[in-house]
């Protein structure tokens, strides 16, 4: 027991004690930093106080037990090494306290630098530096600068102005030609505005300094903007931040000091190099700030030599260690060379795969972590067009980027406007501060949606993913003026009809056209790149590793397409088969009559006049479909929609009517079909008359397509093609209902199909909750069954996806009732156990049952790795998600045998 109460709980870590893999305890940077200082580096000695101190201190408003004395003793250590005391007046040991929480959550949380300075310290400080009191004064008013802002929520603007108006007292606009004088002098003007705003001293204790620094970075976590981020980021919130206290070391001492940032590789395209900027005497934030111009980094090379090749030297290693590109932060204090932050950095999609590419050429990784360190959504991000931003193009605003593509457009601020616009043949970019339900046929009408409120999780953002249309949101530089139909931004004057530009990848907005070009590995993926002779490294390395992909995935891929020409395109995107392949279209144009006339028939002969007619059309559809995807699977999905959707709407037809008899015309045939609809009408069609029930109602229809599948099988077969149909019966909830289906399919095909080889399968979608449960019955009668997730989606929640993502969506998500919409990524939990209990009552009845999935949900990088893991055949996407799902039905292989490495 005794024992028990004398282990403490270890709150606080020396940087020698951690490692990068301690990132949930240290945060990424104090665990990089632990990493840097055991890898022998230059680092600053210092310590790091855990997230669970963090979270400890959230719950329950105050430092746990033992992290005061824990922080003295490392404290102490720390000022032992360093032969200096923390704030003492003669040589005072000054340090940073610095956020870090295990991901990266930049301008989110707070550092405080210098820390220990004090007006007895000051002087202290300028004896070390030689007598340099501009610096000591610099460093300062730079302490109560960060610590009046960021401790005690001091407006940062009131420092601005007194330091603007120190400089203007002095004539100019450089913070360098302030001197020592004038720096005491603002130090003065900084502590008045401090006690003005806290009602006390600016505290002259340096603990006391560093205890408050402490909590208010673990306070930080809760702020506002850092909750805001996390959401859009999806980042859960109990994690917590690090803190990591470390010795300062200055680059504000001189000529000979300064202070930069490098990546070892282009963020932007992967490009090798070196890439990074440096600015001469200046102390950490000033680089990021962008207070003064820095310099290239490679211009240190002439400024220090010395410091230049052990910094080109500790990026290789870092490089050769971390095996990925490494962003860092440095300092040079009069010549030496300090690393002060590291972690793996973040870049673009196309340098993700240039980078993952160039590393398995240079053997720092194999093909398997080249795959496992690019992703679908990058994948998705490359293949859609590009802005040419090659001359003159700057962006005027930059937003979140809620949906990705290039929009370009006339500027129109209401819905109505959209409509009429877009209905001229225009495109338009609907411009709206946010938007709401109301929006919705202006956000259909339009190219893109451009909104100065608003996050990720906005109306706006959420209808326009789930609709697939760009859209920027947040964007607030824009001042909106939706009644003055314009809009402001960067000084300019942008009215109804203006043309602008946006990016929903990279969030910017531009004035004016620009130029879109076509993606390149879209061009590859269309097969007009020769694989073998690519000079472009972009497409050289997706080439490669959805090779690589390929050869490890055990999920097949297939597409949804309804015609040739899709079926033709998605096999170019390397389509296995196709998953879905919808016969409503099938029922449009001029067929609408021949539909009508099946419809109003009154006698089986009318009836089957009407299908009659309808057969050899269908039939000729399905030649040219099983023609392009010869030799792979295609499953036929039989007429899925309520009848009463190929008539012309009621009121049109009563319109149509009441004019007709106005003339005195023969109006027998409209009246016909008026009664129709009125017969036909349904509260809620989406559960009403369609799908297999269609078929038992309607003699006939089913055997109809049933026989133009079969027979368009037999003549591609006949003709020296292979033909594979796989006829899918819609929206069955009982076995029953597909048995007396099947049934009367089999009839047909066993007269059409005869001695010619053609084999038809008979299986059904399983996109009512009913089957799913009761799958194993409903396996006796399918050789196969395609999951339909967007209505098992919809009526596994009981929500009709058109009326539910445009009305209360946003704010599900806002709320967090889900993380993401069920249609974009699976429902595990709900909607995926019913596939997976369906998946396994299937097979267990029936053990050669294949499985697929047509829902959207088949090219959702997520719910591919879900579909892998429960067993499923293949998944089906539309043509421009097959690459997509190709990488990450790949990737679902590397996770589910364990060679993730994060
Ligand atoms: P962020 O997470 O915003 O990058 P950091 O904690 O890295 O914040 O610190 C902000 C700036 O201060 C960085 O430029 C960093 O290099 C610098 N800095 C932090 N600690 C020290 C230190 N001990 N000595 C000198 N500069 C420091
Ligand atoms: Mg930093
Ligand atoms: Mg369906």
């Amino acid at each position: 027991m005794a024992a028990q109460e004398t282990v403490e709980h270890k709150y606080v870590y020396d940087f020698a004690e951690g490692n990068k893999d301690l990132k949930d305890l240290l945060g990424g940077k104090g665990a990089n930093l632990a990493e840097m200082t055991n890898l022998g580096l230059p680092v600053p000695p210092g310590f790091t106080i855990t997230t669970e101190a963090c979270n400890a201190y959230l719950n329950t408003g105050q430092e746990p037990d033992g992290l005061a004395d824990q922080i003295a003793a490392h404290l102490e250590s720390l000022e032992r090494g360093m032969g200096r005391k923390l704030g003492d007046p003669d040589d005072p040991l000054l340090v940073s306290v610095r956020s870090g929480a295990k991901f990266s959550m930049p301008g989110m949380m707070e550092t405080v630098l210098n820390v220990g300075l004090n007006d007895r310290s000051v002087v202290g400080l300028s004896r070390q530096a030689g007598g340099n009191d501009r610096f000591a004064w610099d460093s300062y008013r730079r302490l109560i600068q960060m610590f009046g802002k960021t401790v005690c929520e001091v407006p940062g603007e009131e420092f601005e102005h007194a330091l603007d108006e120190a400089k203007r007292a002095k004539g100019t606009k450089n913070d360098l030609d302030l001197d020592a004088d004038d720096l005491r002098g603002l130090v003065d003007a900084y502590k008045k505005i401090f006690a003005k705003h806290t009602g006390r001293e600016f505290p002259q204790e340096p603990r006391e300094q560093l205890d408050l620094a402490i909590r208010a970075v673990f306070e930080s976590w809760n702020a506002e903007r850092a909750i805001l981020y996390r959401r859009q980021e999806r980042i859960p919130a109990d994690l917590g931040t690090a803190v990591n206290v470390v010795a300062m070391v200055f680059g504000n001492l001189g000529p000979d000091s300064g202070t930069g940032v490098a990546f070892t590789r282009d963020p932007g395209s992967g490009a090798q190099g070196i890439y990074g900027d440096y600015l001469a005497n200046a102390q950490g934030e000033d680089v990021v700030a962008g207070i003064r111009n820095t310099v290239p980094l490679q211009e240190l090379e002439k400024l220090d030599k010395n410091s230049y090749d052990e910094l080109l030297g500790i990026m290789a290693r870092l490089e050769e260690h971390y095996k990925d590109l490494c962003d860092i932060e440095f300092t040079i204090e009069r010549g030496k060379l300090w690393m002060l932050q590291t972690r793996v950095g973040k870049r673009t999609a196309a340098a993700a795969f240039v980078i993952a590419g160039q590393l398995v050429d240079e053997g720092l990784i194999d093909l398997d972590e080249a795959l496992h360190r690019v992703n679908g959504a990058q994948l998705a991000q490359l293949m859609f067009p590009r802005f040419k931003l090659d001359h003159d193009f700057e962006p005027v605003a930059k937003g979140i980027g809620a949906s990705p593509g290039a929009a370009v457009g006339k500027v129109v601020f209401t819905s109505a406007r959209a409509v009429e616009l877009a209905a001229e043949g225009e495109s338009v970019i609907l411009v709206r501060r946010e938007t709401n339900p109301d929006d919705l046929n202006g956000m259909i009408a339009a190219k893109g949606i451009l909104t100065s409120r608003g996050g990720k999780t906005s109306h706006a953002a959420v209808v326009a993913r789930g609709m697939g249309k760009t859209c920027v949101s947040g964007a607030d530089e824009l001042d909106v003026n939706i009644p003055a139909k314009k809009f402001t931004v960067a000084g300019q004057t942008v009215s109804e009809g203006d043309i602008v530009s946006i990016d929903g990848t990279t969030g910017k907005v531009y004035l004016g056209e620009v130029p879109v070009m076509p993606s390149e590995v879209v061009q590859y993926f269309e097969g007009s790149l020769d694989p073998e002779h690519i000079d472009n490294p972009l497409v050289r390395a997706v080439h490669r590793i959805m090779t690589h992909a390929d050869a490890k995935r055990r999920l097949r891929v297939r597409t949804n397409a309804d015609t040739g020409a899709d079926a033709a395109r998605a096999r170019r995107f390397g389509a296995e088969g196709i998953g879905l392949c919808r016969t409503e279209h099938m029922f449009l144009g001029d067929r609408r009559e021949l539909v009508e006339r099946l419809i109003l028939a009154n006698t089986d002969e009318e009836r089957e006049a009407a299908l009659d007619a309808l057969l050899p059309l269908q039939r000729e559809d399905f030649i040219e479909i099983f023609r392009e995807m010869d030799g792979l699977p295609v499953t036929v999905r039989l007429i899925d929609p309520p009848l009463h959707e190929f008539l012309p709407p009621l009121e049109q037809l009563a319109v149509n009517v009441a004019v007709a008899q106005e003339r005195g015309e023969d109006v027998a045939k409209e009246e016909a079909l008026l009664a129709a609809v009125r017969r036909m009408h349904e509260e809620n069609p989406m559960l009403g008359l369609r799908g297999v029930r269609l078929g038992l109602v309607i003699p006939g229809l089913f055997a109809m397509q049933v026989r133009a599948i079969a027979e368009a099988a037999v003549a591609v077969t006949r003709a020296g093609g292979s033909a594979c149909p796989e006829i899918m019966v819609p929206l069955v909830g009982a076995v029953q209902e597909l048995e007396t289906v099947r049934a009367e399919a089999e009839k047909v095909i066993a007269e059409v199909v005869g001695d010619s080889g053609v084999e038809v399968l008979i299986g059904t979608m399983i996109e009512v909750p009913r089957a799913a449960l009761t799958a194993g019955q409903i396996a006796e009668a399918a050789q196969f069954f395609s999951f339909g997730t967007n209505d098992l989606t919809q009526m596994g929640w009981g929500f009709s996806r058109d009326d539910v993502e445009g009305a209360f969506f946003w704010r599900y998500l806002e709320l967090g009732i889900f993380g993401i919409s069920p249609f974009e990524s699976i429902d595990r939990e709900g909607v995926g156990r019913l596939v997976r209990i369906a998946a396994e009552e299937g097979r267990a009845a029936r053990p050669d049952l294949k499985l697929g999935v047509c829902g959207e949900h088949g090219g959702d990088p997520d719910s591919v790795h879900f579909f892998h893991e429960v067993g499923l055949d293949y998944v089906s996407c539309s043509p421009f998600r097959v690459p997509v799902a190709r990488l990450e039905a790949g990737r679902a292989v590397l996770e589910t045998t364990g060679s993730d490495s994060r």
